[in-house]
């Protein structure tokens, strides 16, 4: 884990509610895992306010850059959205024990719901890399929300297969990423999803009834974002876990309570 002060080399508005902030952090992208993310102060040096850091996921890596696609949602990711290029700020991380494990010989259904996608992108990267067989099924609520569409039609582009879907049918498929699983899923798939809770919920189902391997990177609100202030919790069959130290990705049939 290091904590450093990363340069901003551009920060832009995507679509919908969605920024991307590309920041130069040199040791973070040479060690990030994928499920990892970081904790990010929002707030200027001399400023004490928002006082927490807080999480994302590192979406994407270049050499010594990460980037980081964000919903403006409250203050500090209002606050985030200020930042220019050659400003700094700072950030903590890679952070997370529990991350996307990688099998190179089964077929992996990546779900991405929302700003979910950004949660499993670098997970689809790497599998792109070895050539792992993919299908991503990422929705969103339209087509503005679609905010990481480019992304995923490029690495689409090195044989990953994504398919689209919009809850009002703007763009893709009509309706939920999860309608049309057992189109993809057969019984030796592994299934990897970020996204809301009522989607992860779903899926842990689904793949319970199944017995499908699914791991789901979940989303609460923290403090600290290394263990130590117990703030996001979370219920499973061996006592209760911390998403920001033993997550955030979990074994879904493992959670009890999320
Ligand atoms: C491991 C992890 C990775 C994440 N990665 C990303 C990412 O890549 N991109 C992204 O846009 N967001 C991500 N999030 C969520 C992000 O951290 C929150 O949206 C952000 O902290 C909100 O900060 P804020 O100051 O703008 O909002 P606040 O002012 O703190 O809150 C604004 C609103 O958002 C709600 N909210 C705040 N934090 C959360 C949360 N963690 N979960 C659900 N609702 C919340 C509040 O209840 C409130 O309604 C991630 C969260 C976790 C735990």
């Amino acid at each position: 884990m290091f904590e450093l002060t990363a340069e901003v080399v551009s920060n832009r508005s995507v679509s919908g509610i969605t920024w991307e902030i590309v920041l130069r952090a040199k040791e973070i992208a040479q060690t990030v895992k994928p499920g990892q993310f970081v904790m990010v102060e929002t707030r200027l040096e001399n400023e004490y306010d928002p006082l927490n850091r807080r999480p994302f996921a590192v979406a994407d890596t270049e050499g010594e850059l990460i980037s980081i696609y964000y919903d403006v949602v409250g203050r500090g990711t209002k606050r985030l959205t200020s930042f220019h290029r050659g400003d700094t700020l700072r950030i903590l991380g890679p952070l997370g024990d529990g991350v996307f494990p990688i099998y190179p010989d089964k077929r992996a259904i990546v779900i991405a719901g929302g700003i979910g996608s950004s949660g499993v992108s670098l997970l689809v990267k790497r599998m792109a890399e070895l050539k792992v067989e993919t299908v991503v099924l990422y929705g969103a609520r339209n087509k503005e929300f679609l905010s990481m569409r480019e992304w995923y039609e490029d690495i689409s582009r090195q044989g990953v297969e994504v398919v689209f879907y919009t809850d009002d049918g703007s763009f893709g498929r009509r309706g939920f990423p999860v309608k049309d699983l057992d189109e993809f899923v057969e019984p030796s798939a592994v299934i990897y999803a970020c996204g809301p809770k009522p989607l992860l919920k779903y899926l842990k189902k689904y793949s319970e009834e199944r017995n499908i391997e699914t791991y789901l990177s979940l989303d609460r609100r923290m403090a600290c974002g290394w263990g130590v202030c117990l703030g996001c919790v979370v219920k499973t069959g061996n006592g209760f876990k911390r998403v920001c130290k033993e997550g955030p990705v979990f074994l879904a049939k493992e959670l009890i309570d999320f």
